[in-house]
């Protein structure tokens, strides 16, 4: 198997003298198997070259699936320029995060209506499919594909691929939720519950692609744009056992020296752990090949927890629950998220009147200040969870609060029962990002478990019930 890197660059192409070692093109990375199979990454200005390569190929018809993260112009501005898209017989399959009201097929075409460019989306010539993404499983030409989704101000997807007993990691845009983790030293474990799962993920995987594009003296000041200091990039690499990590974004203000600088630095903070994974930054035109067993199982893709939108019944409303005594924050709080569509808002102004809104109206997500009159942020949380309605089990219950979180903070609010946590200096589209990500994920498990409870699927109940159980018990076991 062949991973090729035709753009590196995060937020803006960046071609030029100073970049000409690691490369301008935005991101797009294409894995092509052994037999001729293909897979391509995000289409920013690299996958022009691509596609001018796959036409000299002589390969005819041309077949291509083309896994999208996320809609930012640095991900999508190159698909206009794809080749193959404007030749009849070619057929390009198109992945990525739907959403409600806004799937991708239309968020492409809007890049392509006359205003922006001579040629709009219904009339290329070759057949384009567009498969509407949330989070699970699904495969794409006989590879296993999970899609989850990452912290980045826009509804972005990230995906692992797993075939002939290779796993490949595309993470280009994210941030951390959180910094503490379990220790202080290199490569331990996260403290907060989503970068646990984000290190999961990417768990004993042959190339991790991950967003890199600052350090953590620059992160500082750029939380909330959605990116990762490096240096917690290699630690992640270093708890998931991964074999290789590939950093990538790079950040556009970032020539080729300070990048040799920052490869060299995150090499050393690697070499300091007891799992050493081979670190170097991606560049454009880098080849990785990596050894196909061809005998290696593909794993079973369970439809049950199938990424694709397409085809699922209408969305019905989904409910939000804000809690904020603070009035001012509570409208705010609302407007920012206006824009969304289908959502109905209820509001609370203490902690009892929550409580009694939450089991009233079983909402699919709430947004929860900590300091209430009457009743404590966190025991809020304990008593939702511990009432016995099965859809308060899977509501996200997203802590907001004015006070900086430290390490305690964290774990005593996981421990009572919140899914995340942010502070109130929140950027208005980390929020919406982060409500969107929160609301599709608990509203399609409540709605999973009203339908196991309508068919009269116990037994599949009764196996979630336990596995949520374990997890909890995990993670009071991580948490003292
Ligand atoms: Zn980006
Ligand atoms: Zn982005």
């Amino acid at each position: 198997m062949q991973v090729r890197f035709w753009g590196v660059r995060g937020s803006l192409a960046k071609p030029g003298l100073s970049t000409l070692r690691y490369g301008g093109n935005t991101p797009c990375v294409q894995v092509l198997m052994d037999d001729g199979r293909r897979i391509i990454f995000d289409c920013g200005t690299g996958i022009h070259d691509l596609g001018q390569e796959m036409m000299r190929s002589g390969e005819n018809p041309i077949k291509a699936n083309l896994l999208i993260t996320h809609t930012h112009w640095d991900h999508i501005q190159g698909f206009p320029f794809f080749a193959p898209l404007f030749v009849p017989g070619n057929e390009v399959n198109i992945y990525g995060p739907g959403r409600m009201g806004q799937e991708l097929s239309n968020t492409l075409s809007g890049q392509m209506i006359y205003s922006y460019f001579p040629v709009n989306l219904d009339s290329l010539g070759a057949t384009v499919k567009f498969m509407d993404l949330g989070e699970g499983v699904f495969e794409v030409d006989g590879v296993h594909v999970s899609a989850c989704y990452t912290n980045h101000p826009s509804l972005t997807l990230c995906y692992a691929l797993e075939t002939g007993g290779v796993k490949i990691v595309y993470i280009p845009d994210h941030e951390p939720h959180s910094l503490h983790s379990m220790g202080s030293e290199i490569g331990v474990f996260p403290i907060h519950h989503e970068d646990q799962d984000h290190v999961k993920f990417m768990e004993g995987a042959d190339l991790i692609i991950h967003d890199a594009q600052y350090t953590l003296e620059e992160y500082s000041s750029k939380v909330g744009w959605g990116h990762s200091p490096y240096e917690k990039v290699v630690d992640y690499a270093i708890a998931a056992r991964a074999k290789r990590l590939a950093l990538f974004h790079h950040d556009p203000l970032r020539n080729d020296e300070e990048m040799d600088e920052l490869v060299e630095k995150a090499r050393q903070r690697a070499n300091g752990a007891e799992f050493v994974p081979e670190v170097f930054a991606a560049e454009d035109n880098l080849v990785i090949e990596l050894a196909e067993d061809p005998k290696a199982k593909i794993p079973v893709v369970s439809k049950k927890e199938s990424a694709l939108l397409a085809g699922s019944s209408p969305e019905r409303e989904k409910k939000v629950l804000i809690v904020d005594d603070d009035r001012q924050m509570n409208r705010l709080l609302e407007a920012t998220l206006q824009e969304e569509e289908g959502i109905r808002f209820l509001h609370a102004y203490d902690g009892k009147e929550a409580v009694k809104v939450a089991c009233d109206e079983l909402p699919d997500l709430i947004i929860l200040d900590l300091e209430l009159p009457g009743m404590h942020g966190l025991d809020v949380c304990r008593a939702i969870r511990g009432n016995e309605n099965p859809d308060l089990n899977d509501v996200a219950i997203i802590v907001v609060t004015g006070k900086r979180f430290e390490q305690n903070d964290v774990l005593e609010c996981f421990a009572a029962g919140a899914t995340d946590y942010m502070t109130k200096e929140f950027a208005v589209s980390g929020l919406r990002s982060r409500v969107r990500g929160w609301l599709m994920r608990s509203s399609f498990n409540i709605d999973r478990r009203r339908a196991w409870r309508r068919s009269g699927d116990v037994r599949r109940m009764i196996e979630e019930e336990r596995r949520a159980s374990k997890g909890r018990r995990t993670s009071d076991k991580m948490d003292s």
